[in-house]
């Protein structure tokens, strides 16, 4: 159990009857102390299910699930290790009744809340629409209800977004629906208004371990501290140097107030970083050195000076995209790295992908886009989740809206609106009012005959979701319910490219295996046993499908190079990194070009979370790191001089900086050679 631990670590696997905080430096082994923890709180008799490690997102969580199987063995299957909002989920649907809130509750997407207050504030612009909708979350992250918003506002343009927020909270009661950021305030109000719910939860949880605790915001922290209670039986761990979410509400309060709210905390650093070679480690430090500093740290590694950090500049994107790809495929036969999946390439926004993934293919060499486009953005992926979020909750109007009319079944707009107009002035769901008498007076025969066939056809179907258990019977009814529906068909009815047609139904077959692969019921194989995962109804599992924001758990050991944004790379490793776009304008990213109305403080504090993003950027890499810019980079349509970003000096490479000369190189090598030839003949003079 203590194998592979310093001492540091083990103190703070074994400090188990009080708070405790790891506050260390990048690759120091933090997320290692709460697998390990996991097996020891496992050990020292709590059971597995009375264990809660949240991480910072699911395909963290799917790892860390991965790494304590591998201590604990099929018990790692019982501990609960989801992100915040996952736990928010699993309280609401469990306790959410004393909110008025049904336990199968929808959670909308971004696009239905884009349309649903461009409803509410009376707006056809999305634009408008978004900018509401980012307003509205900073206030409800930042723990403001509407009222709240309405009694702080400064201006009128604050007034009417808090009159809008009001109506759209109203409209989510209605709907029995959540937003992201309710799955953390509403299971707040939950623990902190029913004391009896809050006792269960206190009793429940035995110990609670945080992730990336540098990243949370003034609620999660929040719900952190009515869910472990008096007794503060947690572990937290983090870094302020790596806090890059900031922007998203996430605050570093969170951990200076830890100290001060929980006098007994045990606060534990490590400093010996296990990840980089010292080259990489001198850069990471001289570039964070700037910041102000909370908690001052040391970091050291003994994996040796390792290769110079190399700096390259390119004559633009493609050129940049270029070489990037020849330098992964030169190291790979060089340095007989022969997996792909040891290379990474980092950039700051999710555009700069493309020039890299057309290298890519055109040189055939396979990748994965992670932190990108999410797989459930995809529309066809939404229309499916929209008829799954129906049979979940028929309550769910704007899932009612999107499945009656897609695939077209003679439900139109009018006839939706009329059916919308009653339903609210009845105070009833649009499913509710399908089959009410006095619906013939709002809408046609005719229509009616429509609606009530789709009525019939949802009961239908989520009467026998409930039903069906396994992952066979799971597909079987995934694909009859496609048939039956004209899916395929109404793909290629709307798409005159018939690749793309082909390609969204390729994505649709994918999404349907992988909600029937969730149904249980296949082998795997644990602890050295073939076990049967556990069986679930394919309505149990449609109802955790909103929350999953990616595919990325099927994706774990593809032998790809992958592609990311920085802030998508936190907490991951690679033994080849290349950070690529570091320019000025991109990393810092448009600090003085776009926020220029913005107070100096403001962009002193931007500038600092920038830096720190790079930080982040630089220790993903173990063996190499290569940073590039862009002498000429595109803005729009045009393309402009580019600067290498500042932070390519602060690194303080010096000699790595200096341009290699062929002459020397060649030098180098007949002398390494002349070396050689000596030693395998050494009676030669
Ligand atoms: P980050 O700040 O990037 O999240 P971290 O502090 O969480 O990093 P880990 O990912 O836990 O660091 O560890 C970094 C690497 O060092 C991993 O490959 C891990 O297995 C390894 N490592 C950590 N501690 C030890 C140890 N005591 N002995 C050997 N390897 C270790
Ligand atoms: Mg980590």
């Amino acid at each position: 159990m203590s194998a592979g631990l310093n001492l540091a670590q083990l103190e703070a696997v074994n400090h188990l009857s009080g708070p405790s905080l790891v506050l260390a430096g990048a690759g120091s082994g933090k997320t290692r102390v709460i697998t390990h923890k996991i097996a020891r709180l496992i050990q020292a008799g709590l059971p597995a299910e009375r264990i809660a490690a949240i991480t910072f997102t699911n395909k963290a969580a799917a790892e860390m699930r991965e790494r304590a199987a591998g201590l604990v063995g099929k018990d790692a299957r019982k501990v609960v290790i989801c992100t915040f909002h996952a736990l928010g989920v699993r309280l609401l649907r469990e306790d959410g009744q004393v909110l008025g809130l049904k336990p199968q509750f929808s959670i909308l997407d971004t696009d239905d809340i884009t349309s649903l207050l461009k409803d509410c504030g009376g707006t056809t612009d999305a634009n408008t629409a978004r900018s509401w909708q980012w307003t509205i979350s900073a206030w409800k992250s930042a723990g403001m209800t509407a009222e709240d918003a309405a009694r702080q506002a400064r201006d009128e343009n604050e007034r009417t977004t808090a009159a809008i927020m009001a109506r759209y909270e109203e409209r989510l009661t209605a709907y029995q629906s959540v937003d992201f950021d309710d799955l953390i305030s509403l299971p707040l109000k939950l623990l902190s208004q029913h004391e009896e719910v809050r006792e269960k939860w206190q009793q429940k949880l035995g110990h609670v371990l945080v992730d990336e605790y540098q990243d949370t915001n003034a609620t999660q922290y929040d719900l952190l501290k009515l869910l472990v209670g008096e007794r503060a039986r947690f572990t937290a761990v983090g870094d302020d140097d790596q806090s890059i979410y900031g922007w998203r509400g996430a605050t570093l309060d969170n951990l200076k107030k830890l100290p001060e709210d929980f006098p007994q905390l045990k606060v534990i650093k490590l400093e010996q970083n296990y990840r980089s070679t010292s080259a990489i480690l001198r850069a990471a430090n001289n570039v964070i050195g700037p910041n102000p500093k909370l908690f001052p740290k040391t970091l050291w590694s003994d994996l040796g000076e390792g290769e110079p950090v190399r700096v390259s500049d390119a004559d633009n994107e493609d050129h940049e995209a270029e070489r990037a790809v020849r330098r992964i495929q030169s190291l790979r036969v060089n340095a007989q790295h022969k997996e792909w999946k040891d290379f990474a390439i980092l950039y700051r926004a999710n555009h700069m992908a493309r020039a890299f993934e057309t290298a890519l293919r055109r040189a055939q060499v396979p990748y994965k886009v992670s932190g990108g486009q999410s797989f459930f953005d995809k529309a066809e992926i939404r229309d499916l989740c929209a008829w799954m979020r129906l049979l979940v909750n028929n309550d769910d109007d704007p899932a009612f809206v999107r499945a009656a009319t897609t695939p077209k079944r003679g439900i139109g707009h009018t006839t939706l609106g009329q059916l919308g107009d009653f339903a609210t002035s009845f105070k009833l769901s649009m499913f509710e009012s399908l089959f009410s008498h006095s619906l013939a007076a709002a809408v046609s025969k005719r229509a009616i005959g429509h609606l009530h066939e789709f009525g019939r056809l949802i009961n239908d179907l989520e009467y026998r979701a409930r039903h069906t258990v396994g992952h066979e019977a799971a597909r079987e009814f995934l694909s009859g319910w496609l048939r039956d529906i004209g899916y395929e068909q109404h793909l290629y009815d709307n798409e005159e490219n018939e690749k793309i047609a082909a390609a969204r139904w390729g994505n649709v077959i994918d999404f349907t295996d992988w909600v029937a692969d969730r149904c249980g019921g296949k082998s795997d194989y644990v602890d050295g046993q073939t076990i049967e995962t556990e069986r679930k109804s394919l309505l149990e599992v449609v109802q955790t499908i909103a929350l999953i924001s990616t595919l990325s758990e099927r994706e774990e050991d593809q032998n790809v190079v992958t592609l990311s944004t920085l802030h998508a790379s936190k907490g991951l490793e690679w033994p080849h990194v290349i950070l690529v776009g570091v320019n000025e304008g991109l990393l810092p990213f448009k600090l003085d070009e776009a926020e220029s109305d913005l107070p100096a403080s403001a962009i002193a504090e931007r500038l600092q979370e920038e830096r720190r993003l790079m930080y982040v950027g630089i220790t993903r890499a173990q063996r190499t790191l290569q940073v590039s810019w862009l002498k000429r980079r595109k803005k729009g349509r045009e393309s402009v001089p580019g600067q290498p970003s500042r932070f390519i000096a602060e690194m303080g490479l010096d000699k790595a900086t200096v341009k290699e000369d062929p002459r020397e190189k060649l030098k180098a090598l007949r002398a390494e050679f002349a070396k050689r030839a000596q030693q395998s003949n050494p009676s030669s003079p």
